[in-house]
């Protein structure tokens, strides 16, 4: 054990360094992928430059690739502010922690017919809301120390979230009173196992992130009140073995000049 002592708020907890617990879906470039709205998918060719190749298996002396890819379609990612707004913001600079107190919990999304709550487009009647309701009570059951972060795993947990196309089938997405709600337990990093917060076709509405990072509707430009330091990280996959509760999250990303930035959120028990 690697044992690390850490206080968050009155209280001493340890994490064990040597047992993390990613969050992230590996982006295998060979093999099968998630797909937000069937994009063409991530792929990593070997780079030819002069005499260089770029591929031990075609007589190069090491391999280097060249990988292209979307970040919000093509896998697990956190995006920040400049997700929205005409000025260009970027993740390296919006995203300002690095361990952060966090609260995991799995939440059935229900049945548009069957909430009192709401979104801000005609839906479906095949549409599921994460609601409000659903939330505060899994937020109940846990002892919880105000998070910064809460990561939300939606049931039922399929293993195909890890290879799923978003196009047809619309994955469910949180109702305009669950999002104010996160809002109001000020949450600055709402990690999600879903392409978006928002209906994938919502008319480009954007109502959900517009209301996490405090924006007006409609608008595309920030104001001195939004929330410029929160993220939101998409299309995570938590394995059934990783139990609802309240964690340490390690939220890395590399250092792109850009909205988005694939991500590597890693979970480290407390103890
Ligand atoms: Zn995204």
């Amino acid at each position: 054990m690697n044992l690390l002592s850490i206080k968050l708020g009155e209280r001493v907890f340890g994490i064990d360094t040597g047992k993390p617990l990613s969050i992230a879906i590996p982006l295998d470039f060979a093999g099968a992928q998630p797909n937000a709205y069937d994009v063409e998918r991530a792929s990593s060719t070997p780079c030819e430059a002069g005499a260089l190749v770029g591929d031990t298996r075609r007589g190069g002396s090491c391999n280097f690739e060249q990988v292209k890819f979307i970040p919000h379609c093509n896998g697990t990612h956190t995006e920040c502010i400049g997700h929205i707004t005409r000025e260009r913001i970027s993740i390296h600079d919006c995203l300002k922690d690095a361990f952060i107190p966090a609260t995991l919990v799995s939440v059935e999304p229900e049945n548009t017919l069957e909430t009192q709550e709401t979104y801000p487009v005609d839906l479906s009647e095949t549409d599921k809301l994460i609601t409000r309701n659903a939330i505060e009570k899994s937020l109940q059951n846990l002892e919880n120390d105000n998070p910064k972060s809460l990561i939300i795993r939606t049931l039922p947990n399929d293993e195909s979230k890890k290879t799923q196309t978003y196009l047809e089938y619309i994955p469910p997405f949180f109702s305009t009173e669950a999002m104010r709600f996160i809002v109001e337990r000020k949450i600055k990093h709402l990690l999600v196992d879903l392409p978006s917060i928002d209906r994938i076709f919502d008319k480009g509405k954007l109502s959900n992130h517009r209301i996490f990072w405090n924006i007006e509707q409609g608008a595309f430009e920030t104001n001195e009140n939004s929330f410029v330091n929160n993220t939101i990280t998409e299309m995570i996959f938590v394995a059934d073995e990783i139990a609802d509760g309240n964690y340490l999250l390690n939220l890395q990303i590399a250092p792109f000049v850009s909205d988005a930035s694939p991500s590597r959120p890693v979970l480290f028990k407390l103890i």
